[in-house]
């Protein structure tokens, strides 16, 4: 049986459901897995097999907190790579082995106090010119250093 609705089925991330009712027409909603999107860095990201609640009757599709959580993860996972970009763990290891906090970085680059902390946890990618920065950063000698005097 087709639904009466007409829009397309939203994608609501982070909205936590007291139960698994469908909240377009009440229908209990299952768990699946599928293809959905996600935005990183302004570009919409598909993710192949994202878990989810789909309603039987709309097709309404709903997340929960945690698997809009990982929906968004996966997204900046499959970004990082289709953009050739570094990965959670090598940004680490850049920091790591200069003796830099996320704050220490976050400040020598300008950015946000937390926004290397969330590039590490995988809940940001970093856009293609800091991805230049971290790289000068991991294979120049001095880098940090300049940057120390730049922030001074
Ligand atoms: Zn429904």
């Amino acid at each position: 049986m087709k639904g009466t609705s007409s829009r397309k089925p939203l994608v609501p991330r982070g909205r936590a459901l007291p139960d698994d009712a469908c909240p377009a027409c009440g229908t209990m909603m299952k768990e699946t897995r599928g293809r959905l999107g996600a935005p990183v860095n302004g570009e919409e990201v598909e993710v192949p097999s994202a878990a989810h609640l789909k309603c039987p009757k709309c097709g309404e599709v709903v997340l929960r907190f945690d698997e809009a959580r990982r929906l968004s993860e996966d997204a900046v996972a499959i970004y990082r790579k289709a953009h050739d970009l570094m990965s959670a763990n090598e940004i680490r290891a850049v920091r790591e082995k200069h003796g830099l906090t996320q704050a220490d970085l976050s400040r020598l680059l300008r950015l946000g106090a937390n926004t290397v902390s969330r590039w590490e946890a995988g809940r940001n990618a970093q856009t293609a010119a800091m991805d230049v920065l971290l790289r000068i950063i991991r294979d120049l000698p001095g880098s940090v250093d300049f940057l120390r005097r730049l922030a001074a």
